[in-house]
């Protein structure tokens, strides 16, 4: 299955609802700058050989969590430089993170990234909401874990041909690669 096929296979959510596959972590300091919050969503089309959390491919498992009590319990949380959407793969559900993220950046004053399967220039490509979500991030991870590729040494990524792209906020366009 190519990459347009894959993002295609978007999630069917019940309308204000989230699906995810842990708790929500707070003090994460590996997911991106500073002490962060993560939301880990339940979902995954891409089937990386070497993927350490196999377990979150389903998209019927995990749970379905409501976005304003996702919302409410992130309020709670002290101290968090921003917010990142881990995965499996929030780009099957890009509605529900946008409507997080753009309102953490706007009540908490957070900074959002996001980790995708996805390429950058695949989630352009397909538009809609996928890019739309990608518009509220500012900083994108992207492309999947490639376990030739590994290298342990990458911040925040896993293998080699990964990005640390540094997005303008609203826009989208890439402000810089590391
Ligand atoms: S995109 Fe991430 S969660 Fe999905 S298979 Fe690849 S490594 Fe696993």
């Amino acid at each position: 299955m190519d990459a347009k096929a894959k993002i295609s296979k978007q999630m069917d959510l019940p309308k204000g609802m989230i699906r995810l596959s842990a708790p929500i972590e707070s003090d994460n300091i590996v997911n991106g700058d500073g002490l962060r919050a993560v939301l880990w969503t339940q979902g995954c089309p891409n089937g990386c050989v070497g993927c350490q959390n196999p377990e979150t491919w389903d998209y019927e498992k995990g749970h379905l969590a409501g976005i304003k009590d996702v919302i409410t319990e992130l309020s709670y949380l002290n101290g968090q430089a921003g917010l990142t959407f881990c995965g499996g793969e929030p780009f099957v559900q890009p509605k529900a993170c946008k409507e997080i993220a753009d309102y953490v950046r706007e009540h908490f004053g957070w900074n959002v990234w996001s980790f995708s399967g996805f390429t950058y220039e695949q989630i352009k490509e397909f538009g809609g909401e996928p890019w739309e979500f990608l518009k509220s991030l500012d900083a994108l991870i992207d492309g999947p874990f490639i376990l030739k590729q590994r290298d342990l040494s990458l911040k925040y990524r896993g293998s080699k041909n990964q990005r640390l792209l540094h997005l303008e906020y609203g826009t989208g366009k890439i402000l810089s690669i590391e």
